[in-house]
């Protein structure tokens, strides 16, 4: 597939406007911000919240890449507006469906260098009985390194910007044909969740990641609640308090240990916040209560974290906080250093999760087959550093 709608090209053409990269896109901007795009645009000062509320409702309720479709704006105001601002989408490189209606796409972002591909990124869209998943993704790569973590073994290229964060949604809202115009009421909505567990550790991105989900969660646009977005961190904790006074979404935690010698080789970043103060600040995250738990994920791994011990030792550890837990069967991917653990195993785990009062689903792979599981995502900016993970990857610790 490629890249961008034709409306958007033959517009282009008949504007002769700049070229669309060095427009600057009003995608991802805040409100606040979007109305000073357009002060400094020169429009007059008492317009600006009328005119930022219909390109608002242009891009977030009917979807809309280009001006044109603005037709409560004046036809020369389209003209200029579209000869200074880019609306359009991130640029489509593969969209992939699993054979249990997972998909999964591979989107490249504007290039920083010309004649070179910008960096790629993966979107993954989970349906549900009754709900359907988006999963997002952060930054390109990630600075951790996760010993389990597909993701974690591409460097980081950059941050994404918030544009490119809503930007993300868009995409699956067109794919999905959930704009007004493909039938949908807000009812019967295809992306009812979403959740910041692509590509990158969301708390390294926090204004981005910020700007990005008061955007989504406008109740006049995308209008997703912040009850529904989850934010999944591997425990950046000077964060976490920063992220519940000023974001306000659900939290999960990327916990996969109850000690902190196994967490030390699973997750490094474990070594500056080890469990104890990550999980200080889950008690302290502001709104956490029995209604507005913290989701803890445990990736399952062969002989590494899923002993009956470990189990019992998880239930202990989450008592005074109110959770819940997540088994994430470990994915595979080429040259990983772990197994999954039995399904047996992690059965007997649930089970003593469970008895503790805990509704803990496992969670189902999905989109395997395409390699848009959990922790598989990773892509082709890639420098392969697989092998060389593999030969530091944690050892076995029973
Ligand atoms: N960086 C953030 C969010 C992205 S990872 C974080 O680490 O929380 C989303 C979830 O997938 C995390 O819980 C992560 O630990 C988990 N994960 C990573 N690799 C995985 C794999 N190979 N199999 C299963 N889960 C994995
Ligand atoms: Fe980064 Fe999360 Fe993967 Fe760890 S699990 S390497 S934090 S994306």
């Amino acid at each position: 597939m490629t890249t961008l709608d034709i409306a958007h090209e033959k517009r282009e053409d008949a504007l002769a406007a700049a070229p669309r990269a060095l427009r600057p896109s009003l995608v991802g901007l805040t409100r606040p911000q979007l109305m000073e795009a357009l002060g400094a645009f020169g429009l007059p000062e008492k317009q600006l919240r009328m005119r930022a509320g219909q390109i608002w409702n242009g891009i977030y309720n009917r979807g809309l890449t280009s001006f044109e479709g603005m037709t409560t704006l004046s036809k020369e105001l389209r003209q200029k507006l579209e000869a200074a601002f880019d609306m359009s989408r991130l640029e489509i490189v593969t969209e992939q469906k699993s054979v249990d209606g997972t998909r999964k796409w591979l989107l490249r972002l504007p290039s920083a260098v010309p004649g070179v591909p910008g960096p790629e990124i993966e979107t993954v869209y989970i349906p549900e009985e009754g709900r359907g998943t988006l999963c997002v993704s952060s930054q390109v790569g990630c600075t951790l390194t996760c010993t389990f973590c597909h993701t974690g073994t591409q460097k980081l290229v950059r941050n994404l910007t918030a544009g490119e964060i809503v930007g993300q949604i868009l995409i699956a809202r067109d794919a999905l044909g959930e704009w007004p115009d493909g039938g949908r009421n807000s009812e019967d909505r295809l992306i009812t969740n979403i959740v910041l567990m692509g590509m990158g550790e969301p708390l390294y991105n926090f204004d981005n990641v910020r700007d990005a989900l008061e955007v989504v969660s406008d109740g006049e646009g995308l209008s997703l609640s912040k009850r529904r977005i989850t934010l999944s961190t591997s425990g950046v904790v000077p964060m976490i308090e920063k992220a519940g006074a000023e974001i306000g979404c659900m939290l999960a935690i990327s916990l996969h240990a109850v000690n902190d010698e196994t967490r030390n080789k699973l997750v490094p970043l474990n070594k500056k916040y080890p469990i104890e103060e990550l999980l200080e600040a889950c008690r302290n995250y502001p709104g956490v209560s029995n209604a507005r738990r913290i989701t803890f994920e445990y990736v399952m791994l062969k002989g590494v974290n899923d002993s009956l011990e470990d189990a019992k030792a998880l239930v202990r550890l989450l008592k005074h906080i109110p959770a819940k837990i997540n088994l994430i069967p470990f994915n595979p991917w080429p040259g990983s250093p772990y197994e999954c653990s039995d399904w047996e195993t992690i059965e007997k785990f649930a089970d003593v999760v469970n008895r503790a009062g805990y509704a803990s689903p496992v969670r189902t792979p999905r989109g395997r087959d395409i390699m848009a599981a959990c922790g598989q995502l990773k892509s082709d900016t890639v420098k392969k550093r697989a092998s060389e993970r593999f030969r530091e990857a944690a050892q076995p610790t029973g």
